[in-house]
């Protein structure tokens, strides 16, 4: 965090270094992120992603969303538009916050999108099937989402039961954990960890951590064996599921 000199802004850890949350869903063919974060243009160029087929929004805060203008890169390598989903009120943010990106009179160089709206059914990109599932940050309908085995989900403090079902079967789950304290709006650490038990996912990893939450190697000797703090840079590997 800006300014602050606690135990984890100043670890030397690199798992203590975060950027925004995101993750990269890449099958054969296709390559898609979850939000494009006011980090996303350092993401791509740490991981060095050529091609990018999509973006899926998961909500329209401004950590999820900032870093859309940045994907005019890959309008430029690509010739084409970008694919982008989300639902309207993720898309009432896009126009409003990237106006430009939708005006009649385009100036050249600006980002070019096509915009598709995500409904509560699934739906497929390139060939990765999603399943949305929505989930509450606050009062604030999110959209968490499911990939064959793994499921991601993120700015979420309630999930009703019906939409747990979707999640259920998972072998990998992400999912927030913020701080220990309680949050309005986010699970703290028990609340997610009593969330992968209560759904039985073997395997789970936390995301969407604040320097609140403590160093990376305490916290992990805290939580049960089959969950960890995710880190940046963390790769899963599912093919086959
Ligand atoms: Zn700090
Ligand atoms: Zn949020
Ligand atoms: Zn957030």
């Amino acid at each position: 965090m800006i300014a602050c000199g606690c135990e984890v802004c100043t670890s030397r850890n690199e798992k203590d270094k975060r950027l925004r949350s995101s993750i990269l869903v890449q099958s054969e063919k296709t390559t898609l992120v979850i939000d494009t974060t006011p980090d996303f243009r350092t993401q791509m160029l740490r991981e060095n992603v050529k091609k990018l087929d999509a973006v899926i929004f998961t909500h329209p805060h401004k950590d999820h969303i900032a870093g859309l203008d940045d994907i005019k890169a890959y309008n430029f390598f690509q010739h084409k538009p970008m694919e982008v989903y989300a639902n309207q009120l993720t898309q009432e943010a896009l126009r409003r916050e990237f106006y430009y990106i939708f005006s009649e009179d385009k100036y050249p160089g600006i980002p070019n999108i096509n915009l598709h709206t995500i409904s509560d059914k699934p739906f497929i990109v390139g060939d990765i099937p999603v399943t949305p599932i929505l989930v509450y940050h606050l009062k604030m309908p999110v959209l968490g989402f499911r990939f064959g085995k793994f499921t991601y989900i993120t700015d979420a403090n309630r999930i009703e039961d019906i939409e747990k079902e979707k999640i259920k079967g998972s072998e990998v789950l992400v999912v927030n954990a913020l701080r220990k304290k309680d949050h309005i709006s986010h699970f703290n650490l028990k609340q997610a960890a009593d969330l992968v038990e209560e759904l039985k996912i073997p395997k789970a990893y936390f995301t969407h951590i604040s320097h609140q939450l403590g160093l990376h190697e305490d916290t992990n000797q805290e939580l049960p064996s089959n969950i960890q703090l995710a880190w940046d840079g963390l790769k899963i590997d599912l093919k086959g599921s």
